[in-house]
């Protein structure tokens, strides 16, 4: 994602920890007392500028949304439109997925969503995918024995290279579209890359996956 220079990011992450948690690992096993609720807490991995999970916060007032973004820049955008959204049930994590057993524990989590996640398409890159097995071993650890794993995007190559991923770890698909505007689904709300594509004529992939019982 194209990152806009903002040298005020450090200020207004700052000055908005009741948004952006500064330092999730306190909050391990904890979440719920962060929302003041017992709700079931969904986190969507690579959040952007956070029109999804806004939008989901919305939609959903009886779950908590948890955003994890990589870039600072990227983040302040999403955190502003939390903000104007006026949602209590949203917080956003300013963090590396890679640090996810740090933020939770096992089973804090029902719901994981990977939406339009970067593809890095060069094998030399693979480990960075987000449905990379050691990512999806995280996923695993963190996600209640039901949770499931959904994951949206426009590319091809990254879409067949989860299903692959998630078949050889055991993980059973309940879901797989391969054009999902096609089924006019209610519920979806649509992140930025998704209008973004979609409005080319590119066709969404989606698909929900959960892992095998035992851990
Ligand atoms: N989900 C948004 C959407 O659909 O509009 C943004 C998609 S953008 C292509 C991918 C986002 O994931 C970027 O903002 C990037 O910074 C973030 N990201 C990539 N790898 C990440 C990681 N390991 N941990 C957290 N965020 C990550």
């Amino acid at each position: 994602m194209r990152q806009r220079h903002k040298p005020w990011a450090d200020e207004f992450l700052q000055e908005n920890t009741h948004l952006i948690i500064p330092d999730p690992s306190n909050y391990k096993n904890k979440w719920h007392e962060v929302f003041e609720n017992n709700n079931p807490i969904h986190v969507e991995i690579g959040t952007g500028k956070g029109q999804f999970i806004a939008g989901m916060a919305k939609q959903f007032p009886s779950i908590n949304f948890i955003g994890i973004e990589l870039a600072k820049s990227v983040i302040v955008s999403a955190a502003e439109k939390v903000q104007e959204s006026e949602h209590a049930n949203i917080r956003l994590i300013n963090e590396n997925a890679e640090n996810l057993l740090d933020m939770f524990m096992t089973d804090e989590i029902s719901t994981i969503y990977l939406n339009f996640s970067d593809p890095w398409p060069k094998n030399r890159h693979e480990k960075r995918r987000l449905t990379f097995h050691s990512f999806l071993k995280r996923y695993e650890n963190v996600l209640k024995p039901d949770g499931e794993l959904i994951l949206k995007t426009d590319n091809r190559g990254l879409f067949e290279y989860s299903l692959v991923s998630f078949s050889n770890y055991g993980m059973t698909l309940q879901e797989v579209s391969l054009d999902l505007h096609a089924l006019n689904d209610p519920e979806n709300i649509m992140t930025e890359y998704e209008e973004k594509f979609s409005a080319k004529g590119q066709q969404i992939y989606r698909c929900k996956a959960v892992f095998p019982n035992q851990k």
